[in-house]
């Protein structure tokens, strides 16, 4: 089943408006090859930035982080109408570093995917994956269901869902899952899928890998048939990303 190849740049909280400014030019300045979706995840304070200096590019503006609530006295807060107000309508949910480093709980991420499914148009790239130790005591399987698990009563409209599989050992290390134990995850994380869902479903969404995804991995890890793209941290920061990845990785 072909599907159409996705990549995300989350580019963290980085970057100064004018860096931010350098970066979209040099985004532009590639063109994206064979239809991918592309998003750069800039820090909150730069979405509509980004939205207006990506304008007329293939590349779209996503948040890095949603909230589990809707409008109303939630300090801090940035809700799914909100997003969508300003023309945001992709947003990553569950990145290993808001669960690990602020708390957000399976129940939390859950919550935040029901946020972009009761609107129409939002689209929640959710991320999952293990700890190192995890996978050395060969739960791995167990996370990642376990993660997706609490998610599945919420989710009605699976093409406004994408799966990123990061493991948390290779986010940010410079250490990146082979391209078999991406596959053989990814298999696995689809085949959790068809059977608590449904095998169309299971065919047709995508399950993007990231950790430490560079101009040198990309191609061997793209080669997998359950491998639909990245979602890139460093690597996204630089020039050269279009080029490097979605290019290379179509
Ligand atoms: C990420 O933050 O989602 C990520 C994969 O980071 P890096 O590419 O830097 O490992």
């Amino acid at each position: 089943m072909a599907r159409t190849p996705w990549f995300g740049g989350n580019w963290k909280c980085n970057l100064s408006a004018e860096d931010v400014k350098k970066l979209c030019a040099s985004y532009k300045s590639v063109e994206i090859q064979g239809g991918a979706d592309v998003v750069a995840c800039p820090s909150p304070v730069y979405l509509t930035m980004v939205k207006d200096l990506l304008e007329g590019s293939k590349v779209q503006c996503s948040a890095q982080n949603v909230s589990a609530t809707g409008n109303g006295a939630f300090t801090g807060e940035i809700s799914v109408s909100q997003l969508e107000s300003v023309g945001i309508t992709t947003t990553l949910v569950g990145h290993s570093e808001r669960r690990t480093l602020y708390g957000e709980s399976d129940e939390t991420v859950a919550k935040k995917v029901a946020m972009c499914q009761e609107s129409t148009k939002m689209i929640a790239a959710i991320c999952i994956g293990e700890t190192l130790e995890e996978r050395e005591s060969g739960k791995t399987a167990a996370v990642n269901e376990r993660q997706l698990k609490a998610c599945l009563p919420y989710i009605k409209d699976w093409s406004r869902i994408v799966i990123a599989y990061e493991p948390v050992w290779a986010i940010g290390t410079g250490k990146t899952a082979t391209p078999q134990q991406a596959q053989d995850t990814h298999k696995e994380i689809r085949d959790f899928i068809a059977k608590s869902v449904s095998q169309e479903v299971a065919d047709k969404v995508r399950i993007v890998y990231g950790g430490s995804m560079n101009a040198k991995n990309v191609k061997e890890l793209l080669a997998n048939p359950d491998v639909d793209g990245g979602l890139v941290g460093g690597a996204s920061l630089l020039d050269s990303f279009i080029k490097d990845i979605p290019n290379q990785g179509n």
